[in-house]
């Protein structure tokens, strides 16, 4: 895919980049850091992290409150990130919702089904009632944080849950879904991308099912936000969570995009200050959204942070991004099938997939195998990566993953791939 790029992203452009990231420069047991956990949480270039120190320095004050001008110049920052945030995603600015997180941001989502008693009105609102006959379809690719709390919701509405299953291979059964969703189906929430396998999902044939029985869409933008091009208007989902950590921001801040329509047809999560018109000692009136979800002193400095992330990644570009992982994915996929005991997990070459790598080596525990890669200074994540479920339909307990990120170079495939042949050896 490398070539029928305009100007890809090649090792010498990535090398500058890697400048950027000053942890990068690391060692880790006497050996160059060989970061290849981007799908856990990303590295921050010292842009992100600058701006949020620029922010303090300068404009630090609550926001949306205080006629003073610092409270004036904090709001601006805040509200112009959310804009930057919003156009990155193709949404408009009332659709994005700050969250700490994606799981925040779905447990947000999950909440609003069922609790039509907390201040819903509208036509938009009976979208939310749900009950004993209805049904939720999720995948079986789902991390957990998209699959718990559509659990809870389940049992606290007595609604029925049901899944998309994934074949021997982990690909999902799109032959199956068809029949899995059904009139009765209100709600089709699923990944964009696999976090474990990095396979990307066909999000409009999924879409397509659920408008034919009128249910809404939930998309689990985790793991496609940060390494794809993402618009949520041609994607044509109702809802999509993000966490700005794993897309070069900071922790702690996350977002929802949903349709305009809907978020003001649903009542507030978390209620308090910030997010109402007026308060009686019996009731109060809720903002529209997307204050309505935003209560409290809010998360200022972050969501600036995670704006300048956001630009940083258009400055490279999300299609070159894309195409760099795809090119070291298939790098990483081809070097681990050919080590001998290595079992990569996942549909095949030719599926298409983020630059994300799970594997297993026969004899060995994916915790040594972390273990052993740390020691050369590579780092990757083990166990069940939140996808417990998944596991357990591949006939695996746990597996190692090696995920790429836009900083990674050719070299740190390699020196994956030559710790990964020393493995077996070493434990022999
Ligand atoms: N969904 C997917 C696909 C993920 O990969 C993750 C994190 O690994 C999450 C949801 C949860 O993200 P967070 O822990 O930032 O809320």
């Amino acid at each position: 895919m490398q070539d029928t790029l305009p100007n890809p992203l090649n090792d010498v452009e990535v090398a500058r980049l890697r400048a950027d990231f000053p942890i990068l420069g690391r060692s880790i047991n006497g050996a160059p850091l060989t970061y290849l956990d981007s799908g856990a949480t990303s590295q921050k270039p010292s842009c992100v992290y600058e701006a949020e120190q620029h922010f303090y320095e300068n404009f630090n004050a609550a926001v949306h409150r205080g006629a003073h001008s610092l409270a004036v110049e904090a709001t601006d920052i805040f509200e112009q990130a959310r804009t930057t945030v919003a156009e990155f995603i193709g949404a408009k600015d009332n659709e994005v919702v700050w969250t700490s997180n994606a799981t925040e941001a779905l447990n947000l989502v999950t909440y609003s089904f069922g609790n039509a008693s907390a201040g819903l009105g509208g036509d938009a609102a009976k979208r939310f009632a749900l009950g004993v006959g209805d049904e939720i379809v999720v995948t079986e690719l789902e991390h957990h944080a998209n699959l718990i709390p559509w659990q809870q919701l389940a049992q606290r509405t007595g609604a029925t849950l049901k899944y998309i299953p994934v074949d021997e291979s982990g690909a999902l059964r799109m032959d199956l879904a068809g029949d899995i969703i059904t009139p009765a189906t209100r709600i089709l929430a699923f990944t964009h991308v696999s976090n474990v396998l990095g396979t990307v999902n066909d999000v409009a044939a999924l879409v397509a099912l659920a408008r034919n029985v009128g249910a809404l869409t939930v998309l689990d933008g985790c793991q496609s936000v940060p390494h794809l091009p993402v618009d949520v208007k041609s994607l044509d989902v109702d809802f999509m969570a993000f966490s700005g950590h794993k897309m070069l921001g900071p922790t702690g801040i996350g977002g929802l995009y949903g349709r305009a329509e809907l978020l003001d047809a649903m009542p507030p999560f978390l209620t308090g200050g910030s997010m109402i018109t007026s308060v009686s000692m019996e009731s109060a009136q809720f903002l529209p959204s997307p204050m309505r979800f935003e209560a409290g002193t809010q998360r200022i400095s972050q969501v600036h942070g995670l704006a300048t992330a956001v630009s940083y990644l258009r400055e490279v570009g999300m299609e070159r991004i894309a195409g760099w992982e795809e090119y070291l994915g298939e790098r990483m996929l081809t070097g681990l099938s050919s080590i001998d005991g290595v079992r990569v997990l996942g549909p095949g070459l030719g599926a298409a997939r983020i630059g994300t790598a799970p594997f297993i080596i026969e004899g060995v525990h994916p915790h040594d195998v972390g273990q052993f890669l740390d020691s050369r200074g590579v780092a990757v994540r083990v166990g069940h990566h939140c996808a417990q479920p998944l596991h357990r339909a591949l006939g695996v307990v746990s597996s190692t993953r090696a995920s790429t990120y836009l900083y990674n170079t050719t070299s740190d495939i390699d020196a994956l791939l030559n710790a990964v042949a020393d493995v077996r050896g070493y434990f022999g």
